[in-house]
This record gives C-alpha cells, sequence and structure tokens, in this order.
C-alpha cells in the first residue's frame, strides 16, 4: 500500500466515498465535514501541494466545478467555499494535493462559520453519498 493515503484512495486501496472521477481526477466525500457535503478533489498523480506545480490545477478544475454544481443541485447548496491548504502552518494534514469543497446553506452562511468541522454534518456520509451518485 502507498504511504500516501490519498494515493491508496486512488488506487482503491483505501474505501472512499466517491462522487466525481475524470481522467486526471476524483473528488470524495471529506469524512470529518465542515458543512454537510464537504468534498475533497484531488489529482490522481501525487502532488504534494497546489503551490509546486500549476499545472494540477487544471487537473482538478473540472472536478470542482462538477462537484460544485452537484451540491447545488442534490443538496440545495446556495455557495460553496472553495479552498486548498498548502503546508503544515496552513493546517494542511495529508500532503496529496487537494482542494476543499464546502457547500454553504443560507441558514448558515458567511466566513465566520467556516472555522470548525460539524459532527451533525458526518452523520449519514453513505446516505449522503447515495443522493450524490443516483441517477
Ligand atoms: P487538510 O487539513 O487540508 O490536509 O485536509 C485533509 C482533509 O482530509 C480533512 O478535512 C480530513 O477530514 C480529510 N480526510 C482525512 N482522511 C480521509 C479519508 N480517509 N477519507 C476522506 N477524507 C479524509
Ligand atoms: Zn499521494
Amino acid at each position: 500500500m502507498s504511504p500516501c493515503l490519498f494515493c491508496s484512495i486512488v488506487d482503491g486501496e483505501v474505501p472512499s466515498r466517491m462522487v466525481y472521477e475524470d481522467e486526471s481526477s476524483i473528488g470524495f466525500l471529506d469524512i470529518s465535514p465542515f458543512h454537510r457535503g464537504h468534498t475533497l478533489v484531488i489529482p490522481r498523480r501525487h502532488v504534494v501541494d497546489g503551490t509546486v506545480d500549476p499545472s494540477v490545477w487544471t487537473e482538478v478544475a473540472p472536478g470542482i466545478v462538477a462537484i460544485s454544481d452537484l451540491v447545488k443541485s442534490r443538496l440545495g447548496a446556495t455557495g460553496v467555499n472553495i479552498l486548498s491548504n498548502a503546508g503544515a502552518d496552513s493546517g494542511q494534514a495529508v500532503f496529496h494535493f487537494h482542494v476543499h469543497i464546502i457547500p454553504r446553506y443560507a441558514d448558515n452562511p458567511g466566513m465566520g462559520a467556516l472555522s470548525h468541522r460539524d459532527p451533525g454534518a458526518a452523520e449519514d456520509l453513505d446516505g449522503l453519498h447515495a443522493l450524490l451518485t443516483s441517477g
């Protein structure tokens, strides 16, 4: 198994709740969401973070747009925060580039509500996964 958790997810050695895939990237639900439907998009290839190689942004861009559309249409999100941590002091914990897509809802808006994970949003990840991938 790869020493990198996200490479292991790309390889299928570690399970994930995948909601998107294309030739260069995959998207899957975050196990500890900030808000309902919090998803990560990662390149299939191993890149440490988004400051290393500009072309990696192109690889994840279609997934970012598709997942943003998905959480708006399926979950009723009215906005998304799109962010990527680079370096341990930024809060990066997994050193395989990933972009957080955090759906946002009218009842809890603004940057101030982005400061903590929401245990309630982690309660039924399997049901959420089914909702995002059905049809
Ligand atoms: P960061 O702090 O920017 O490195 O974000 C890493 C994210 O990966 C966190 O939000 C974690 O909740 C998430 N995470 C860690 N392990 C897994 C996993 N096995 N499946 C899905 N998300 C994960
Ligand atoms: Zn990796």
